[in-house]
């Protein structure tokens, strides 16, 4: 359902997900008087220590739901896996931004990449794949290397394989699980970048800078803005942002992956939440993408994107978190830290900013 009127200071939203996002996006709210109720079946879930409320309970535990919905004013969410019958259940009850068609359509690879080249926009050749006999009928079409990947659930290079000559097709396929997938061609790219980008109630929009993300091991290590992409390949990447958060008729914050190879930008996936890749926004922008996804979910006026800082954003994964004090103590730099107990690898436990004053 629509929001009828702004939420104002003192409003109680939920959030779906307690996790850093959750954690980055209440803080943000707190600074704009509104509340936050973190709902998430994990106990120890990182947002609930900063958040005005939470509840422990499964996704599909529809009384919990029911209770919750009672509370707030709002939902929103911090991750896309949400259950599409749990936030279908919810929008029956209070409005839930981004709206549950959006929801679908990025929690799905072939059903996103099918409404992003709809729309004219360049993605890699796809093909949707259900079996062996569809494997081996992409891979003639689409050629070689290729990317298969899992239709659902699948992140940080999770549920994917490449599919080099020597492949074999049925090996490639066992990986993932032998699940409904989608076969890509693989972009030879020269760089990864990402658009954020917010859309509010009543069709405003804001684009921010295209930062250029770094990975390892399929895990995000940095983003750095300005990229090493001309002016006109950055203002494409963000006029493209621009027209799928529009396309999506979306309400929040929204992280656009995108490849660059050469002058061609070729969009990767969508996730509709706010963005590890947004994360710069915190300390460079004047309203970060978390204050910009709260003001557009409660109706306020959208916040100046604008960039005032050049920036790098680097992930503290794992045991790099112990580098605190060392962080801490460097002028300049701003860090953030997500009060997780345990340093797993690859764990995201941190981020910090460093700052410059903006070149161009
Ligand atoms: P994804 O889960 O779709 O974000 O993919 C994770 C990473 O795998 C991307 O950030 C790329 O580095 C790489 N990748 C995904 N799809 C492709 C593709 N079609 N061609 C080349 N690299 C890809």
């Amino acid at each position: 359902m629509r929001l009828r009127a702004p939420l104002p200071p003192g409003s109680t939203i939920g959030i779906l997900g307690g996790g850093q996002l959750a954690r980055m996006l209440s803080l943000a709210a707190a600074r704009l008087g509104v509340n936050c109720h973190i709902y998430a079946p994990e106990k120890d879930s990182p947002a609930f220590a900063v958040s005005a409320a939470h509840t422990v309970a499964a996704y599909d535990d529809f009384a919990a739901l029911e209770a919750f919905a009672g509370k707030v004013a709002l939902v929103t969410y911090e991750f896309e896996n949400v259950p599409g019958e749990t936030a279908a259940f919810l929008d029956a009850r209070v409005p839930v931004a981004p709206g549950v068609a959006a929801l679908r359509t990025a929690q799905d690879r072939v059903d996103e990449k099918t409404f992003i080249s709809g729309l004219g926009i360049p993605v890699a050749p796809f093909a949707a794949v259900s079996d062996i006999a569809s494997l081996e009928a992409a891979l003639a079409r689409i050629g070689r290397p290729a990317v298969l990947k899992t239709r659902r659930f699948g992140y940080d290079g999770k549920g994917q394989t490449k599919i080099y000559d020597a492949t074999d097709p049925e090996a490639a396929f066992a990986e993932i699980g032998r699940q409904a997938a989608i076969l890509e061609g693989f972009v030879s790219f020269e760089r990864e970048i990402s658009v954020i980008a917010a859309r509010g109630w009543s069709g405003e929009i804001a684009v921010y800078d295209v930062p250029e993300n770094h990975h390892d091991n399929h895990i995000l290590k940095t983003s750095t803005v300005p990229a090493g992409i001309s002016p006109d390949v950055a203002e494409r990447a963000r006029t493209l942002g621009g027209r799928i958060i529009a396309a999506l008729d979306y309400v929040g914050v929204i992280g656009v992956e995108m490849f660059v190879a050469g002058e061609e930008v070729i969009v990767n996936e969508i996730a509709p939440r706010v963005h590890n890749s947004g994360h710069w926004t915190m300390d460079a922008c004047h309203v970060s993408q978390f204050e910009q996804h709260i003001r557009a979910v409660c109706g306020w006026p959208l916040g100046s994107a604008e960039r005032h800082s050049d920036v790098v954003m680097t992930n503290l994964l794992g045991d790099e978190a112990a580098r605190w004090r060392e962080l801490a103590a460097e002028p300049g730099l701003h860090l953030h830290l997500y009060g997780k107990s345990e340093a797993r690898p690859g764990r995201k436990m941190g981020d910090f900013n460093r700052l410059a004053p903006r070149q161009a």
